[in-house]
């Protein structure tokens, strides 16, 4: 079965996959955004595997991917990625971009995870250019996919902000 691209627009901590990615930061103590969000709903037994974690190999570097439970999320696990703070596009953030989507699904397939749902990564705080983000996040996962074909059922976008919503539903040809 070939993998599914899926476009979602709304809150990630409400879907109901394998793993949904957090975009974290490399403390992965918590923060802002879709992190404090996923905290929030999880509860407390998300941040206490990261403190595991941290104490085992010190956070978490950018563009790494780490995983823990998905607590009381809906989805089984949480798969924690470091994206990079946008400098100007000259500090290798598009390949730092690209390595937490491809870590990230490598994390995935190695725990036999089929349906995993990425938000937009690094496109909040971390201020990488929405267009440019979106299309560093289709290409690699694109890439992934050919490369390790009819191993994950579906791999879902989901678009916070109308803005992305609309940028990627261009980049993916959706005729909604
Ligand atoms: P970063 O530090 O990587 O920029 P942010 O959490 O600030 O991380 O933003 C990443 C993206 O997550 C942004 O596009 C933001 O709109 C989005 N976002 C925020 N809350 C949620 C949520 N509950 N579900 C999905 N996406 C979210």
């Amino acid at each position: 079965m070939a993998t599914q691209l899926a476009l979602v627009r709304g809150d990630i901590t409400r879907m109901h996959v394998d793993a949904i990615v957090n975009a974290a930061n490399s403390s992965l103590l918590g923060g802002g955004g879709v992190d404090g969000a996923i905290h929030r709903t999880g509860g407390p037994a998300i941040l206490e595997e990261c403190v595991k974690i941290r104490n085992i190999q010190g956070g978490c570097a950018t563009g790494e991917a780490v995983i823990t439970t998905g607590g009381k999320l809906p989805a089984r696990y949480v798969i924690h990625t470091v994206g990079p703070v946008w400098q100007g596009g000259d500090k290798g953030e598009r390949d730092l971009l690209s390595n937490c989507y491809r870590n990230t699904l490598t994390l995935a397939l190695e725990h036999g995870i089929t349906t995993i749902a990425f938000p937009n990564i690094s496109t909040g705080i971390y201020r990488y250019p929405k267009e440019e983000a979106a299309a560093v996040a289709i290409e690699t996962v694109r890439k992934f996919i050919a490369a390790h074909p009819d191993r994950i059922a579906t791999i879902s976008f989901v678009c916070f902000d109308e803005e992305n919503y609309g940028l990627y539903k261009k980049q993916l040809s959706y005729a909604i």
